[in-house]
């Protein structure tokens, strides 16, 4: 008998932001800002840190894409050029 299963290793991906909306009025009109990400190597992992467009603070990411900030900004993070 082997008892060796494996634990189901928790692969985290980039968390999944979810956004409600409040209000629907204007969902279409949105236009999703976009920071440009500045690499910071912390240990163990690169994080992306960006200037909010909206309270123009810095905040940290780890992993591109559409984020949610902890100011409740909304943006899109990827480095310029990229598609
Ligand atoms: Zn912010």
């Amino acid at each position: 008998m082997t008892q060796n299963a494996e634990k189901g290793l928790l692969l985290t991906g980039p968390s999944q932001e979810v956004f409600d909306i409040g209000g629907d009025a204007q969902t279409d009109v949105i236009v999703t800002p976009i920071a440009r990400p500045v690499p910071v190597q912390t240990s163990g992992r690169t994080e992306f840190a960006a200037r909010c467009p909206k309270c123009g603070d810095w905040h940290r990411h780890v992993a591109l894409g559409l984020k949610t900030a902890p100011c409740g900004a909304i943006y899109e993070l990827k480095f310029k050029g990229a598609a």
